[in-house]
């Protein structure tokens, strides 16, 4: 049995004469000839494709067998076996064959990009999509309504195969249609499709991950034959948030503290996705000290949970000082001794045990 339609093999049209054969033939095989290609596994193997179908389709008798058997046909002559019939029942020869199936479209894709604030509510947002929609105009044919097309004269208009088949198939000439196109469809300049811009309103659930995909079903290429349209495949870019890092649910922020904050305590203000809120810092603070905010960071998504925001907050020393600021703490300097440090005192007891009387303090 074949496995690719002959005619398709040596591209050419079904209607094709000896002549028009005998050329396609001769400049497929030029190319792939195992002298010209040698140790090219995949030109040999087109080379006897080729030569295969050249065999069949320049017997006329062959030929007109072909073309009433089609997937069926047997080189030897002899009817196909019931295996053989099973495999195109099945379908697996019918695409193969231009038997046409309905077939979905293409699916389409998009990329998203989000910000954080959106992902923690949920958002609609507007996007302008290219789609290939079907003509309206000629359904999908490419030929021009009422003008463009003639009745197919060797099936007479029926569509099915005019030579005797074992099994009834289409008409090769207008591939079952029954008709054959005379003129382009002027909406489509006969593609029977169209690329249409079209906005679309994507919902993004609260709570979504970066790289999750989203599928807006039927929102993809509209096939041309008026089978189901593909779906849109939306993904999902979370950008990178200038205060906030994502754990989970939880949101991550860090605060520089001012170190008299720090000791003295202090209201601070700290940004939340919605906005900015105050905590209150308590005198003693240690650097790293992490503040939840229960309840302020992301939804579950499709759930009901939700994240806590995490401040933690880092002592800053500053890195230079002002004349005026480095007097004021050198005057400081002598009260703040390492009595009110607890780490540093106990750092100085445990050197001065281990000094000997012999080192230098
Ligand atoms: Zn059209
Ligand atoms: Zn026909």
């Amino acid at each position: 049995m074949p496995t690719r339609d002959y005619y398709e093999v040596l591209g050419v049209k079904r209607d094709a004469s000896p002549d028009d054969l005998k050329k396609a033939y001769r400049a497929l095989a030029m190319q792939y000839h195992p002298d010209r290609r040698p140790g090219d596994e995949e030109a040999a193997r087109r080379f006897r494709e080729i030569t295969e179908a050249w065999q069949v389709l320049s017997d006329p008798e062959q030929r007109a067998r072909y073309d009433s058997l089609g997937p069926l046909f047997r080189a030897d002559g002899k009817p196909p076996t019931p295996e053989d019939l099973n495999a195109y029942v099945a379908g697996t020869f019918a695409n193969l064959f231009g038997r046409k199936k309905r077939e979905k479209g293409e699916d389409l894709k998009y990329t998203l990009s989000l910000q954080l604030e959106e992902v923690a509510t949920g958002c609609v947002r507007e996007v302008s999509l290219r789609r290939r929609t079907r003509c309206g105009a000629c359904e999908g044919t490419g030929a021009e309504p009422k003008t463009g097309r003639k009745p197919c004269a060797p099936c007479k208009g029926s569509g099915r195969s005019p030579t005797r088949v074992l099994l009834r198939t289409d008409c090769p000439h207008c591939d079952g249609r029954g008709w054959v196109k005379i003129a382009d469809c002027r909406s489509c300049d006969g593609r029977g499709a169209l690329d249409l811009s079209e906005l679309l309103k994507i919902r993004v659930p609260a709570g979504v991950a970066n790289g999750q995909k989203l599928k807006i079903k039927g929102k993809g290429d509209e096939p041309k034959d008026g089978g189901a349209p593909g779906d849109l495949l939306v993904l999902l870019s979370v950008a990178e948030h200038p205060l906030f890092r994502r754990r989970g649910l939880d949101l991550l922020c860090e605060a520089p503290l001012l170190f008299t904050e720090a000791a003295l305590g202090a209201e601070l203000q700290v940004p939340t996705l919605t906005g900015v809120t105050t905590i209150r810092i308590p005198s003693g603070t240690p650097s790293g000290r992490i503040f939840k905010l229960s309840g302020r960071g992301l939804p579950e998504a499709g759930g009901k949970a939700v994240g806590d925001l995490q401040v933690k907050v880092v002592v800053e020393v500053p890195p230079a000082l002002e004349p005026e600021a480095r007097a004021a703490l050198s005057r400081l300097s002598g009260v703040f001794t390492a009595r009110q440090h607890p780490a540093r005192q106990q750092w100085d007891e445990a050197l001065a045990a281990r000094r000997s009387p012999g080192d230098r303090p």
